[in-house]
Order: C-alpha cells, then sequence, then structure tokens
C-alpha cells in the first residue's frame, strides 16, 4: 500500500471517496468555449508507426507526430469529446483540458473507441455518469468491448469502472451541452456507417471513403471541414489525398484540414502541393467555432 492511499490525503478523498458528487475543490481545465480542438490526426496505428524507420516516422517535426484520432469542442454548457482514441489520457492532459462533459462517437473502430476507460475519472467532477452519445450499433460494440461496466454487481470502490451514460443517436439532428449537432451519414468500406457531425459551419467528418449526394447537401455553406485523408495511394475503407481533394471541390469549404494521416504524408511536404485553402491536420490544432 503506497502512502498515496495510507495517508488519506486530500487526493484520496477526490479521487475514492465513497459517494459520487460533484467535487468542490477546484481542478485544472483551459477554457476553450467556441474553438474545437484536434486531440488526435494519426490513423489507426498512430505515426510513427512502432518500428518504422521512414523519414516522417523518424522526423523532428512535431506536427509529424499522430495521436489516434479525436477532437473535442468547447461548448457553452461544456466540453464535447468525440471519441475515445486509445492515446486519450495523453491528448487532454497534452491539451491542458481537465474536463470531459459529454462524448459523441463517430463509429465503433478499436482507435475511436479504446480509450474509454480514461473516461472514469470525471464522475467524480460532472457529480454523475459521463453522458455518451451514439449509435445502436456503437453501444453493442461499448457494452461487449467494456463489459465491466455494465456488470450489475458491488465495486470495490468507487472509481473503479466507468461510470457511463448511453443516449442513442441516428441521423436526426440533436441538442447537446447548449448546441446543434446535425450527424452526417458516412460510408467506411464495405462494413462500416460512421457519423461525422456539424456544428454550425463546422464539420467533424473522419473514417470514410464516400459521401452520398444526401450528405454532401448537409455540409454545404461550410467555413471549416475537417475531413479523411489517409495517404495518397487508394485504400478500401478511407480517402486518399486526391479523393478527398474531390469531395473538398464539391463542398468548397472556405478551409479544409486533412485528418486521420499515416506516415506517408510529410507535414511540409505535403501542404506544398495542396491548394492553399487545404492543409494537413497536427494535433493540437485550434479551429474556431463559426
Ligand atoms: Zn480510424
Ligand atoms: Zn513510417
Ligand atoms: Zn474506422
Amino acid at each position: 500500500m503506497t502512502k498515496f492511499h495510507c495517508g488519506r490525503s486530500h487526493f484520496y478523498y477526490l479521487i475514492f471517496r465513497p459517494r459520487l458528487a460533484a467535487v468542490e475543490k477546484p481542478y485544472r481545465s483551459i477554457d476553450f468555449r467556441g474553438q474545437l480542438i484536434l486531440l488526435g490526426s494519426g490513423t489507426s496505428v498512430g505515426v510513427p508507426a512502432i518500428g518504422c524507420a521512414c523519414s516522417v516516422c523518424k522526423s523532428s517535426d512535431p506536427k509529424n507526430n499522430r495521436t489516434r484520432s479525436g477532437a473535442i469542442l468547447g461548448l457553452p454548457g461544456g466540453n464535447l469529446l468525440f471519441d475515445t482514441s486509445p492515446d486519450l489520457r495523453h491528448q487532454l492532459l497534452r491539451e491542458g483540458i481537465g474536463m470531459v462533459n459529454a462524448a459523441v462517437f463517430t463509429h465503433e473502430h478499436a482507435d475511436h473507441l479504446h480509450g474509454l476507460d480514461d473516461l472514469r475519472l470525471f464522475p467524480f467532477l460532472l457529480g454523475h455518469p459521463v453522458p455518451l452519445y451514439c449509435t445502436q450499433l456503437v453501444e453493442s460494440r461499448i457494452r461487449r468491448v467494456f463489459d465491466y461496466a455494465f456488470i450489475d454487481r458491488g465495486h470495490t470502490h468507487p472509481g473503479a469502472v466507468p461510470q457511463l451514460q448511453i443516449h442513442t443517436i441516428v441521423d436526426e439532428p440533436f441538442e447537446l451541452l447548449g448546441a446543434r449537432l446535425q450527424p452526417i451519414p458516412l460510408v467506411h468500406g464495405p462494413h462500416c456507417n460512421v457519423l461525422g457531425f456539424r456544428f454550425g459551419n463546422v464539420a467533424y467528418c473522419t473514417d470514410t471513403n464516400f459521401i452520398s449526394d444526401s450528405s454532401l447537401a448537409l455540409l454545404q455553406g461550410l467555413d471549416v471541414l475537417i475531413l479523411d485523408a489517409l495517404r495518397f495511394t487508394p485504400h478500401p475503407t478511407h480517402f486518399c489525398v486526391d479523393e478527398a481533394l474531390d469531395v473538398v471541390s464539391r463542398i468548397q469549404p472556405k478551409m479544409t484540414f486533412l485528418t486521420h494521416l499515416s506516415h506517408e504524408l510529410d507535414y511540409d511536404l505535403t501542404n506544398e502541393i495542396l491548394p492553399k485553402h487545404v492543409r494537413l491536420a497536427y494535433d493540437g490544432l485550434r479551429i474556431p467555432l463559426t
């Protein structure tokens, strides 16, 4: 047993006190209302890829260092997380974000889901379980992968498992934390459907290789589009750069950031050949909401 436990420090009571109630003590979190922060801009294995000695994986440019994809929106009613990447803890610490008020999921793939256990601390700050918004398909995956969070038995101590409250969403717009979110149905290869999301004139559309005409219609008049573009060569479940540029030409957002990037795409070299209104995204990119 560590001194941390024996001493019953303030932190002990903050984190392990038996009753779940909103914490009275201050906590650290930057105020980023009115902004979207890109937490991760990398593909499912991240960049650098383990064991890879290519120039991008060996690069000292922080913009070539990409954690798994995710984002967080500073809304009037709190911080809304998009996906729980396996790098979530590191991402929130890196950006100084100490609170997640709710999370919404694009789809059920591991690189967007498997950091969900990192939400365990937030019920102590919120005073209630973390609200999750996702489709029924994503919910069923969450209940299987994180089955221990839903087992109906007494747990050894508060915070032992994530406390979650799941809300089902479909293709219809919904209100959350003082904002209106428009889901954008996206196709992600032959076996997976994804939801992109539009909030005001900003849209986040990761993990897709096809956008239907009806979804393109929901993406008209954007100031900023964040769009999947894995690499230069085609891929069965993600847009390549040329395919993403074709989508950009059809939607014509004022500015586009390409995300879910692999190690094929060097930040500076790729930006040199992209149109000026299209840039590669990077971890920590901040986008004002409009
Ligand atoms: Zn992904
Ligand atoms: Zn590499
Ligand atoms: Zn995916």
